[in-house]
């Protein structure tokens, strides 16, 4: 690099004190020097000396410093026409210190580890994204023996996965409450305890919901002619509504959608359960005795319904015999329940208008979205809560 200071020269002409025109040469020498880089420098001062005759290494070191060795090694690159000599950078490729991961390879499979349990993303796109900031990362990975810099965790984080993002704290600021991370930590034991145990543990969210009939869908099908769909999105065109209620059992990895055709109410979000029950559950997890809900904090599971609870005690422990934790992730945190990386919104509705009705089929019940909640408030507070889990937002029913 150039270093922009600019020596004065030592020569025996300039020491003398006497006017001299080489006294403006000289200057203009340290001052040119003073402005490039190691490379150039050296080509320079090796052109100069070449200029000047031979034995006039000496004479360049004394007006500049530069070591006549530096001068030499410029004229021999000069002389085979700056061969290997790259363009665009000044030292040799090779220069430098190894990246950690060349030198530790373990540190990737150790960054994945860390990261694993806290990525979470949408099916729907390649975005992702780390819950722990870079300096965490960083101070977790020191913990464990790897000093590395947050930039150089940001470096391999890209090289694990091209498309992972690290989230920048500010977006979630406002859901920063301080139980946020005694929360996470709660919920990561119950979702170890579960599955150690075998015990099943789903993953639940209401979709995007949708109008039914000819309405413009996202996303695009192969079809020969484009299906023609009303101008206009008016509700009242539509054969009703579709709520989709989406069901991730976590430990299968599979995922269910139950479509509503009224409103998404908590005694909707209770019954598409008890159907995954009944439909798949119970099949999959024969000596089941408990139940794991992992929900966000709001919508038909919100963690302030209380009719969503007192629909759970009802049909999940009464009724179907389970006992039932449900943790709610913390408000603006919906995006690590895993559902949402898994399971993706229902774009297919528009070609299953036929089987649709606004009308429930005979037998199927309807949820009204009422105003006044018909349970007391008792109720709720009456029910047996963990109180830790309940410091944390959490409720356990048994
Ligand atoms: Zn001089």
């Amino acid at each position: 690099m150039a270093t922009g200071v600019v020596r004065s020269c030592q020569c025996a002409v300039c020491g003398s004190g006497v006017e001299h025109p080489d006294l403006e040469y000289h200057r203009q020498m340290n001052l040119l020097l003073s402005r490039l880089d190691e490379q150039q420098r050296r080509w320079y001062l090796a052109v100069e000396s070449q200029r000047l005759g031979h034995g006039a290494d000496r004479l360049v070191f004394e007006i500049t410093g530069v070591d006549e060795k530096t001068i030499r090694r410029g004229r021999e690159e000069l002389a085979a026409s700056l061969a290997n000599q790259p363009a665009d950078r000044i030292r040799q490729p090779g220069g430098g210190r190894p990246p950690v991961e060349k030198k530790t390879p373990l540190i990737l499979s150790t960054l994945a580890a860390l990261v694993a349990p806290e990525t979470a993303g949408d099916p729907m796109s390649t975005q992702k994204w780390v819950r722990s900031s870079l300096r965490t990362l960083s101070e977790r990975l020191k913990a464990a023996g790897h000093a590395l810099s947050p930039p150089t965790v940001g470096r391999l984080l890209r090289k694990l996965d091209d498309s992972l993002r690290v989230n920048s704290k500010q977006l979630e600021a406002r859901s920063n409450h301080p139980d946020r991370d005694v929360q996470f930590t709660h919920i990561d034991e119950q979702v170890a305890i579960f599955t150690a145990a075998g015990q099943p543990i789903i993953s639940v969210d209401t979709k995007k919901k949708e109008l039914i009939g000819d309405f413009k869908q996202a996303g695009c099908s192969w079809c020969l002619e484009p299906i023609a769909v009303n101008v206009h999105d008016f509700p009242g065109d539509s054969l009703g509504r579709a709520v989709p209620y989406g069901i991730y059992d976590v430990l299968n990895n599979r995922g269910t959608v139950y479509v509503g055709n009224s409103a998404d109410t908590p005694a909707f979000a209770v019954d598409a359960i008890a159907r995954w029950w009944k439909d798949q559950g119970r099949a999959a997890f024969p000596t089941a005795t408990q139940l794991l809900i992992l929900a966000d904090a709001g919508g038909s599971n919100s963690c302030r319904a209380r009719l969503w609870k007192e629909r759970l005690q009802a049909v999940l422990c009464d009724r179907l015999g389970l006992q039932v934790t449900v943790c709610h992730y913390p408000t603006g945190c919906s995006k690590w329940n895993p559902i949402l990386r898994r399971v993706g919104g229902i774009r297919i509705l528009l070609k299953e208008k036929g089987g649709f009705s606004r009308k429930s089929p005979p037998g199927q019940p309807t949820y009204p979205r009422s105003k006044a909640t018909p349970i007391a408030f008792h109720h709720v507070y009456a029910m047996p809560v963990d109180r830790r889990a309940r410091r944390s937002g959490v409720f356990r029913m048994v």
